[in-house]
């Protein structure tokens, strides 16, 4: 009676047609990676579904927890899997049924279709057996699913949810600029969940960089790291950028520096292979957030920038941001990078300015400088961090 399996089912993967080898592959491997060092026989792909099969060392809730935040799965279930025969079908259906609190529901599907019997046998097997049809209620809310292969059936009564999406990987990198802020580990986690692995860059203000790598930064991305299993971050420091622009208007700096970090992410873009810039910013949030603004800071940048909060309210980014439990971190007091956090940024700014200020200021040769200084870690889940 006890569960022997767990059966992963894929969800938007069989839209993507020609691709769908790819996809599959990598939420094998991602999967893979998740449960590793968990206690199980093997996880195999068998048709439209992953299997792990468990062994008697398995903790099937430490294996569920992983398996809740893997982008690319649907949903799955640990099941009772018994070989593809009616009778013994009946006979663990109905020891399930029997300890039940209530009639439940029967719901039947056949992925392999050239069995002797339907799936309406099966149905009306349970219906007229004496033992199970006192069980039976085709009104409930609770079901058991039973699902018939080649050559195994799977029974189970519960389906939980996946996160959905895509898996992690096979969109291919980003650079995901990311601050002590609520919004962009929110835009970090849609980013993966349509398939993009990850590699933050976070730019600090403190003199001594020890103090970032012992401040919240590596922890909120250690959080978010259940949905990729692995990130690289990049850790850049602002205070050369900050002394080569004093003498511009205060009112430029901002978007000024999101020119540099956009620059900057470029770089390590190229150098990383990633395909796109990721931020947390949404159209019209605060003033430095204008559509204007927005066209001035990307001007000259040939890297796809994706803002995946763009139609998102402040009201449900927080919420979301609770729900990945990433909020709690991003109100803790962290020392930001401070004095680009005017009250008055320019609302308006236009790119021609901004390029001025960029060539005036020599920040072509500060991002040099600042890349020299930067230092990357690698993150991997259950394996803590490595530094170089
Ligand atoms: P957040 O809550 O994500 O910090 P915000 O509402 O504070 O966003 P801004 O400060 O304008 O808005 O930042 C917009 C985006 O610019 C951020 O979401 C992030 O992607 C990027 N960003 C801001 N500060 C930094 C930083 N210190 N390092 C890296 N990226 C940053
Ligand atoms: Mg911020």
């Amino acid at each position: 009676m006890e569960d022997n399996v767990i059966v992963i089912h894929f969800g938007e993967l069989w839209l993507k047609g020609r691709n769908r080898h790819v996809f599959v592959s990598t939420l094998f491997k991602n999967i893979e990676n998740a449960i590793n060092g968990q206690e199980y026989g093997r996880l195999n792909r068998e048709r439209d579904r992953f299997v792990i099969y468990l062994n008697a060392e398995s903790k099937i809730n430490n294996i569920t927890d992983s398996l809740r935040y893997i982008p690319g799965i649907s949903y799955f279930s640990p099941a009772k899997m018994i070989k593809a025969d009616i009778n013994e079908i009946l006979a663990e259906g109905a020891a399930i049924l029997s300890n039940a609190k209530n009639p439940i529901k029967i719901v039947v599907h056949r992925s392999y279709k050239n069995h002797k019997f339907t799936s309406w046998d099966i149905v009306h097997a349970f219906i007229t057996s004496k033992k199970t049809n006192p069980h039976i209620d085709k009104n409930s809310k609770k079901i058991l699913y039973i699902n018939v292969a080649k050559d195994n059936a799977f029974l189970y009564t519960k389906k939980m949810e996946g996160a959905g999406g895509l898996p992690v990987g096979a969109s291919g990198k980003a650079v995901i600029l990311l601050s002590g802020g609520i919004d962009s580990p929110v835009a970090s986690f849609l980013a993966m969940k349509r398939g993009i692995e990850p590699i933050y860059l976070h730019f600090y203000a403190f003199q001594d960089y020890k103090k970032v790598a012992e401040s919240k930064i590596p922890r909120i991305a250690n959080k978010l790291l259940k949905y990729s299993n692995t990130a690289k971050v990049y850790y850049a420091p602002a205070h050369l950028f900050q002394i080569a622009t004093m003498k511009i208007p205060i009112k430029y700096e901002l978007v000024l520096f999101k020119r540099f970090m956009y620059k900057y992410a470029e770089a390590v873009a190229k150098k990383e292979d990633a395909k796109a810039i990721v931020t947390g910013e949404s159209v019209g949030q605060v003033a430095s957030q204008t559509i204007d603004n927005m066209q001035a800071t990307q001007h000259g940048i040939k890297t796809l920038i994706l803002r995946p909060l763009t139609g998102m309210d402040k009201i449900e980014i927080i919420r979301k941001a609770e729900e990945l439990d990433t909020f709690k971190l991003s109100i803790e007091a962290y020392r930001d990078v401070c004095s680009i956090k005017i009250k008055n940024p320019k609302t308006k700014a236009d790119s021609k300015s901004i390029d001025k200020f960029y060539r005036s200021c020599r920040l072509s040769e500060v991002l040099q400088k600042t890349m020299k200084m930067s230092f990357v870690e690698t993150l991997k889940i259950n394996e803590g961090m490595k530094r170089n």
